[in-house]
């Protein structure tokens, strides 16, 4: 697995040290042993495992080239929220990644948050929090409100529901990031109110193939324009049933 992440990253321009190939392979080995108890992902094989879950989530250092910031000692990131992270993705890979930066991993499902605690142990992963919770209650608790310089999510809602669970998280002026594929076009058209209503605007689109694969990827990448009301985001389920 490891040698196959190695040269999978490398080919899309990412470079994965021994030190974070073995955090990435004891989060691979628990991955797959809790699937079998308890359902984590569809994904299992090994090649997809490391395409479509751990080389995914690490595409954003194609756009904020984060990690020569970090060497620098220069990166403005320093504390990154993922909502939805479900079995840990795009949070885990990246705090992998970027050892410096500090991030949050929210899920509503206590199981899965369980088992990223047992891969921030075993793998020994220091630079991540999780957080147990509705995004739309955790948006309103003023520990997370406001607080990220980032906030990304993958595979949670559709783009005006995301915006309104993801964006009270970024500090004015912080980025949101959304794991998107082809539904992107179509969901951008949808989300003019809500972008409106939250003060954000869609600041560039980074579209890529996941190597040794033809699969479509894109991340929309939205900046934070202004503080947003109180009245924001809605009560649980509100975004969802009724989106802006
Ligand atoms: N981001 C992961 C990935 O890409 O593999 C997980 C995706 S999974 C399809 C969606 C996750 O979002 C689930 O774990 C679910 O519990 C969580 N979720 C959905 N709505 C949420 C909300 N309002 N607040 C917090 N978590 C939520």
């Amino acid at each position: 697995m490891k040698k196959y992440l190695k040269e999978s990253a490398a080919k899309a321009g990412i470079e994965l040290e021994e030190e974070k190939l073995e955090k990435f392979g004891t989060f691979y080995e628990l991955l797959l042993e809790t699937n079998k108890s308890f359902n984590l992902t569809a994904i299992t094989e090994m090649q997809e495992v490391v395409l479509k879950h751990f080389v995914d989530s690490i595409m954003i250092e194609k756009c904020f080239s984060l990690s020569k910031e970090i060497e620098k000692q220069c990166c403005p990131i320093k504390r990154i929220a993922d909502v939805g992270t479900g079995a840990g993705f795009p949070g885990i890979p990246l705090a992998i990644l970027y050892p410096n930066i500090e991030f949050v991993l929210m899920d509503s499902l206590k199981k899965r948050l369980n088992f990223i605690e047992t891969v921030l142990e075993k793998a020994n992963i220091k630079n991540v929090t999780v957080v147990h919770g509705r995004a739309e209650d955790l948006g309103q608790n003023s520990n997370y409100r406001e607080k990220f310089d980032m906030c990304v999510s993958r595979a949670v809602a559709s783009l005006p529901v995301l915006l309104e669970l993801c964006t009270p998280f970024v500090k004015v002026g912080g980025k949101f990031v959304s794991y998107k594929s082809e539904l992107l076009k179509e969901e951008l058209g949808q989300s003019k109110s809500a972008l409106s209503i939250l003060h954000c605007a869609l600041e560039r689109q980074y579209e890529y193939t996941i190597p040794d694969s033809d699969l479509y990827r894109v991340l929309a990448i939205f900046s934070k324009e202004k503080k947003l009301e109180k009245k924001y985001p809605r009560q649980a389920g509100k975004p969802k049933r009724n989106p802006l």
